[in-house]
């Protein structure tokens, strides 16, 4: 994840992650269809790429990470309001000289904060 926002800051950078059993086992980037600082919109032909891909590997989507180049570590009004699925939504905000990573649970109009735990 960190490889990929980096890659594409100051532009907001974003992805999904598989795996099985809340375990990611895969971070696939897609391209931000948006091409904006504060904005994603991921391309919907690598989306459904990615999404067959995870099927035809057996596992699960568990996550949606996008970045936040600017900040806020949090979600934001809009990634509430557009979030399409019941998923860990991870935001990768600047800290330092690297990069924090949060993540929530976003259901009907609210963003919960979960532990994220990394190994
Ligand atoms: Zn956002």
């Amino acid at each position: 994840m960190i490889k990929h926002v980096s890659r594409h800051a100051p532009l907001e950078a974003c992805g999904l992650l598989a795996g099985k059993n809340d375990r990611v086992g895969k971070v696939i980037g897609i391209r931000n269809q948006a091409q904006s600082p504060v904005r994603f919109v991921m391309d919907p032909h690598e989306q459904l790429k990615a999404f067959d891909w995870i099927d035809s590997n057996g596992l699960d989507l568990l996550g949606i990470f996008h970045s936040h180049p600017a900040g806020p570590e949090t979600a934001s009004v809009t990634d509430i309001a557009e979030a399409a699925y019941e998923v860990v939504h991870v935001i990768l905000s600047p800290a330092g000289t690297g990069w924090k990573a949060r993540g929530f649970w976003i259901q009907a109009g609210t963003a919960r904060e979960i532990v994220l735990e990394f190994s």
